[in-house]
């Protein structure tokens, strides 16, 4: 019967069934996700390591959903990518940053703030304009406008890309190449980028404090954005001789779990009362 060809396409193939249910009814929730305020951004502090002061947080978004509970980052922005809803994320991103970095201002807190953007929105050159609006609604780049960009972000639509990015940077805005060493990197690309900073992979830090593969690679990052006259900045920060390591090999600003995880505006609030603990 009917129910049996069910049941037996069931038992061969239950994950892909599942999964792809779910993958469309994601994709079909993360409107009203966003409308209902379901959407959260967490923040992770960016300490510069010279000083070991905080300059800012890196905020990085979460989807805790009322059925499926914590759905991380990564599950749910390539779909936003593939159905083109990743606009509508990025423009909340920015405005909740925004806002709770007003609020850090008001309370004597200056705090850059560092968002992810897709490749996507340097496609269609409305993300300045979002951001200038933005800065008008906001009393300006207080504290300053960091945007996380990959490398494929230039790759798809060079010119284009180029020109949303030398855009953002006469309007004050610091530009960040994401997940450094990773992707398909072009150096003659790289050369022609208005960046300011480079962000090297977690790939690459994790390990730090005892593989010297990942040491040399550490240094030779570093070396290149020295050489180009790049700020540099280290994710996957987990242990203090890491950190060392960063520090000495002359690494500018470092995050990681050592120092915090992504935490909710209260707890970073709380974080950065007791910091630093010693
Ligand atoms: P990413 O931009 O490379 O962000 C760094 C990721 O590393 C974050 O994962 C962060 O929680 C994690 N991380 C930070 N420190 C450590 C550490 O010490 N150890 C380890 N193991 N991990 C660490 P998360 O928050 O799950 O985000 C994953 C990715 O999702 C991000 O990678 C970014 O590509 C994307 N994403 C997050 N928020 C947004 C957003 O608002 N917009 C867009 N377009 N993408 C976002
Ligand atoms: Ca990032
Ligand atoms: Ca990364
Ligand atoms: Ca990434």
């Amino acid at each position: 019967s009917c129910k049996g060809h069910h049941r037996a396409f069931a038992i061969y193939r239950p994950e892909l069934n599942k999964y792809s249910l779910q993958r469309l009814s994601l994709m079909s929730e993360l409107r009203s996700a966003l409308a209902e305020g379901q959407l959260k951004l967490y923040y992770q502090p960016k300490l510069m390591l010279a000083d070991g002061q905080v300059s800012g947080a890196e905020c990085l978004i979460r989807w805790i959903h009322p059925v499926h509970g914590f759905i991380p980052p990564d599950q749910f922005i390539p779909l936003a990518e593939q159905t083109g809803a990743i606009r509508d994320v990025t423009r909340w991103a920015l405005k909740e940053a925004m806002h709770q970095q007003q609020k850090w201002s008001q309370a004597g807190l200056s705090l850059n703030m560092a968002v992810n953007i897709s490749p996507l929105d340097l496609v269609d050159m409305q993300l300045p304009d979002i951001v200038a609006d933005l800065f008008s609604q906001y009393n300006g780049n207080q504290g300053g406008l960091t945007l996380e960009v990959t490398e494929s972000a230039v790759m798809s639509d060079p010119d284009m890309a180029i020109r949303a990015l030398e855009k953002l940077k006469s309007m004050g805005v610091i530009l960040s190449i994401d997940d450094f060493g990773t992707g398909y990197s072009s150096m003659a690309q790289l050369k022609k980028m208005p960046v300011h900073e480079l962000k090297i992979d977690k790939a690459f830090v994790l390990d730090l404090a005892t593989n010297s593969e990942d040491q040399i690679m550490v240094n030779t990052l570093l070396g290149l954005a020295r050489h180009l006259g790049l700020k540099t900045v280290a994710e996957g920060v987990e242990d203090a001789s890491s950190l060392a390591f960063l520090k000495r090999a002359g690494c500018h600003k470092a995050q990681g779990f050592y120092m915090s995880k992504p935490l909710p505006a209260a707890d970073f609030d709380m974080w950065l009362k007791n910091y630093p603990e010693s």
